[in-house]
């Protein structure tokens, strides 16, 4: 028990330091892209500085990207439990996601009950199924279809959960891949970050619910939550 203590301490500080020195590293990032962009705008500058000035901005984005899902990984906030309408939440975000070009041509299928109700962080659920829509997309080429699926579990005794499924007829994966989802930056994307799952993972688990992965190459993948009712 003491050993086990010591660890999840470890582990707290070693969260804490990078996120500060993430954080540390993010300001003066900034400055740079500020900058940047304000000399791009000076008349001297020809179409050769154009093409220099706009790689600076789209390396300093992306590292600023890889920061901000860092961050989120390496020191998630204390979760804010409220009870939350699951069938709206999917509902937004799919509005959301209709606009971006990942999702052209992919269709969801909201089919949760309109009274499924998780006590869980509202941000955090967010970003939980934003990440977990965003990867089902980028796994389908062409056309394909995201089903999000749920129901409550009544338990005897404990405390009642809520079961949902995301699942995608798109890439799936190889059992290797599968083993190796939830560790931070796995990735098998060019420009992926691989922080999408492990965060999803340390999410649900700080707002007390699990989850699971099905996966087969070709077939596709479904994302199986189990969240506190
Ligand atoms: P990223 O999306 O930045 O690669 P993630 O942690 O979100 O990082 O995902 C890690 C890897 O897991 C992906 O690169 C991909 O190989 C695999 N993956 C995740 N979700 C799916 C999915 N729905 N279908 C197929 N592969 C997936
Ligand atoms: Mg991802």
């Amino acid at each position: 028990m003491a050993a086990e203590l010591k660890r999840a301490d470890r582990l707290a500080a070693v969260g804490e330091l990078s996120a500060r020195m993430a954080h540390e590293i993010r300001n003066p990032l900034a400055a740079i892209s500020g900058s940047v962009q304000l000399v791009a705008l000076r008349p001297w500058v020809d179409e050769k500085d154009e093409r220099l000035f706009s790689i600076i901005l789209r390396e300093t984005d992306r590292l600023d990207g890889l920061l901000r899902d860092f961050l989120f990984y390496a020191k998630p906030n204390q979760p804010t439990k409220v009870a939350l309408n699951l069938h709206r939440v999917i509902g937004d975000l799919c509005a959301l996601l209709a606009t971006d070009p990942r999702l052209e041509g992919v269709g969801v299928d909201n089919r949760l009950p309109d009274d499924l109700v998780v006590q869980f962080d509202k941000d955090q659920c967010t970003q939980v199924f934003w990440n977990l829509l965003v990867n089902a997309a980028e796994a389908i080429t062409g056309d394909g279809r995201i089903c999000v699926d749920g129901a409550l579990i009544k338990a005897n005794g404990g405390l009642n959960e809520v079961r949902i499924s995301i699942r995608d007829n798109g890439s799936g994966m190889s059992q290797e891949d599968v083993k190796r989802v939830f560790e931070p930056f796995f990735t098998t994307k060019k420009g992926g970050t691989g922080l999408g799952l492990a965060t999803v993972y340390r999410i649900v688990e700080t707002n007390g619910g699990r989850m699971s992965i099905n996966s087969a190459l070709g077939k596709g993948t479904t994302i199986t939550l189990y969240l506190p009712a």
